[in-house]
Formats: C-alpha cells, sequence, structure tokens
C-alpha cells in the first residue's frame, strides 16, 4: 500500500467523523432501521494486494444495491451482449425505486442499477441457472473468498414483508413481457441478493476484478473480459447512485455503486478498490459521509479517473 494512501485515507476518516450528523436511516426496510448510525469504516484493496482499513471497516453491513453489480456481472458473463436488449445504459435521473419511465420504455428499464433494472436482470438469472439463488450465492463466495458467506434472512425476510414498490415494479414489467418468470420467484431472489452482509474489507476484496480489468488479485483469476469490465465501470460511472450519479462523478471522479445499507463501493482501475460505510443517508438514498469521505480522498490524492 501506497503510504500516502493511508495518511490521506486516515486525514479523510478523521475529518468525515467530525461532521455534524445528517442523513436517515432507510427504515423503508424495517431491520435496517436497528443499524448503529454512528459506524462509520472505510477499506481500500489495492491491485498489488495491499490493503488498508480503519474505523467499523470489519464490521458487516447489508451491501443492498451494491450486490446488483455482482448480479450484473453473472449475467453479462453468461448472456453477453443481447443482455442489452432486456435492459437499457441510460442514467434514469429518477429515484431507485421509481415506476415514472417504465411507462414510456415500454417495460424496458433505463440501466440495470436502479431496482426495475437489476429486477430484470434476476429474471434472465433465473432463466439461465437451474438454482439461481445457490449459483449466484457461489458466483460471489468465489469473488470474496468467503466459502461460508450467506444471505441473511433476517433482512431479506424484513424487506419481503415490505417490498410493496419492488413488487408494483416487478409486477408491471411483467405486463410488458419483459419478466419471463413468476413475478414472486424473481422478487424472492431479488432480495436474498440485497440482503448480502459483509465488511468494508470483503467487499472491497469482492470488486477487486473490477479495478484489475476483470481479474481476481487473490490469483489472478479471470472473472470477465476486459471489455465487459470497461462497460460496467462505464455503467457504475454513469448509472451507479441513481440520481445523484452525476453528482458523484462531478465530486469523487471514480465509478462506484452505493447501497441504502450505506456501503458505497468506488474503484479506481487498474489502482484500488475502495468501500465506506456509514448507514445515514442522504435524500437521494446514498451515504452521506461516505460521498463527503470518498471526495476527501480523490480531492487530496489528486487522483481520480479524470
Ligand atoms: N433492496 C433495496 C430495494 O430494493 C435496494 C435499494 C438500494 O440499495 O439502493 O429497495
Amino acid at each position: 500500500m501506497n503510504t500516502s494512501y493511508s495518511r490521506i485515507i486516515k486525514n479523510a476518516f478523521e475529518e468525515v467523523k467530525a461532521l455534524p450528523d445528517a442523513g436517515e436511516l432507510a427504515t423503508y426496510i424495517p431491520e435496517l432501521a436497528n443499524v448503529d448510525p454512528s459506524k462509520l469504516g472505510v477499506h481500500m484493496t489495492c491491485i498489488d494486494g495491499n490493503h488498508f482499513g480503519i474505523g467499523h471497516d470489519l464490521h458487516k453491513f447489508s451491501i443492498q444495491s451494491i450486490a446488483k453489480v455482482l448480479s450484473l456481472t453473472l449475467a453479462y458473463k453468461i448472456v453477453g451482449e443481447p443482455l442489452w436488449e432486456r435492459v437499457d445504459v441510460e442514467p434514469s435521473g429518477t429515484k431507485f425505486d421509481s415506476l415514472l419511465l417504465l411507462e414510456s420504455y415500454r417495460g424496458i428499464p433505463r440501466n440495470p442499477f436502479i431496482n426495475s433494472g437489476a429486477i430484470v436482470i434476476c429474471d434472465i438469472l433465473m432463466t439461465h441457472l437451474k438454482d439461481t439463488k445457490v449459483e449466484f450465492l457461489e458466483f460471489v463466495r468465489e469473488l470474496s473468498d468467503l466459502p461460508e458467506l450467506n444471505y441473511s434472512d433476517k433482512i431479506a425476510d424484513s424487506e419481503k414483508r415490505t417490498g410493496y414498490r419492488n413488487v408494483a415494479l416487478c409486477n408491471f414489467i411483467k405486463s410488458f413481457g419483459n419478466i419471463t418468470n413468476e413475478p414472486e420467484e424473481v422478487l424472492d431472489f431479488y432480495f436474498d441478493m440485497c440482503s448480502l452482509e459483509m465488511t468494508c474489507q470483503e467487499v472491497s476484496r469482492t470488486f477487486g476484478f473490477l479495478a484489475n480489468e476483470g481479474c481476481k488479485i487473490s490469483d489472478g483469476t479471470k472473472i470477465i473480459t476486459k471489455n465487459k469490465c470497461k462497460r460496467i465501470n462505464a455503467l457504475m460511472l454513469t448509472c451507479g447512485f441513481y440520481d445523484e450519479s452525476g453528482e458523484f462523478a462531478f465530486r469523487v471522479g471514480l465509478p462506484g455503486k452505493s447501497g441504502v445499507g450505506g456501503g458505497i463501493v468506488a474503484l479506481y482501475p487498474k489502482n484500488y478498490a475502495m468501500v465506506v460505510w456509514s448507514p445515514k443517508l442522504n435524500k437521494h438514498g446514498n451515504s452521506y459521509k461516505g460521498m463527503e469521505l470518498l471526495e476527501k480522498v480523490t480531492t487530496h490524492s489528486e487522483m481520480s479517473i479524470f
């Protein structure tokens, strides 16, 4: 690990820790209301294998939408380019759970990271895999080097009881013919996928392949081609933060993905994968302190993709 990075992260961490508390927990998933809002952790994994973390970077949190990047990776690996006939690659400019644009675009979600797009990706995986839940979990276990990783029933059940908007989204898309499996089963997998719990350290290791041209950092295994890696990174840059994607690119200057559990993963291609976790969210559903911290790191290091 470049020592200046660990110093920059440490300073950014202290500065952000001292900021006045702002934002709200994602209480629409009841189980997430029980999380300690004062948690703050950050971990960077570099492509040379060095890593550095501080704060609550070894506490597990609900990764939520961060998992959508992994389901997209698996679906893209299996289906290839025809995937984009089912889901578009444009920023939506709407909230993560919006139904708005589905009517105008006849059931084709704007991108794979808004809820509607991620639900279509789940449907695609269900069509191509025998046991989707098991095979997706195996894929994430391989990426993360965590053979014991499991879905959290507590979080998944909590969302299954209250996920009315996602139920509406899935049924609405089905009415246009862009969901081929039973909506109930697709949603069941979607909620399980979002329920994974990992630490900042684990998520940064898991996402290392996207900073490393598609190859796992720990053993060099090729997960996806360079070209697919480029495209997933491009989608994270343009669509990873819902209607705040422009703001994130403007302030941080890296591809990334947020989750309503308060985690954010950001990638500096050919350099590192960094994960921040702070549970309180701004009004766009992105971690308030997480964004502040990442902005400080790229500003102080003067290193971003731009
Ligand atoms: N499971 C969450 C939902 O569907 C994911 C949203 C997010 O993390 O942005 O509402």
